[in-house]
């Protein structure tokens, strides 16, 4: 049986807050092998509730995030981690994260 979307993303968020707490080298070794930047499409802002209150777009359709400036969870300061939150965040948009591991997705290798 398949696990239900709402489930596999709550796992994420979990699986994030884990490493962060517990395996923080692991997070700082894969963060080191992220490539490209974030395009703010606010996808990822949307994989725990379906969109977090603190979400916001400037008039130029760019996600703001109300607490960029203040305290943010740390799934928030360190996603993407790896290529699974990648996969996790694809569940919910179909346009990519300007965040990649390894090749850049329809580009050419680096
Ligand atoms: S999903 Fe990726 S590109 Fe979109 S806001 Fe999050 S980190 Fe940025």
């Amino acid at each position: 049986m398949r696990m239900p979307k709402v489930l596999i993303l709550w796992k994420g968020v979990a699986r994030r807050l884990f490493l962060y707490c517990l395996h923080r080298k692991y997070v700082e070794e894969s963060i080191q092998q992220r490539k490209g930047a974030c395009k703010r499409c606010g996808a990822c802002c949307r994989l725990f509730l379906k969109k977090c209150v603190y979400l916001n777009f400037d008039q130029d359709g760019n996600a703001l995030c109300l607490k960029y400036k203040g305290f943010r969870m740390p799934n928030c300061r360190i996603f993407p981690i790896d290529k699974r939150d990648i996969t996790d965040r694809d569940m919910i948009s179909e346009t990519p994260c300007g965040f990649y591991f390894g090749e850049e997705p329809g580009g050419a290798a680096n």
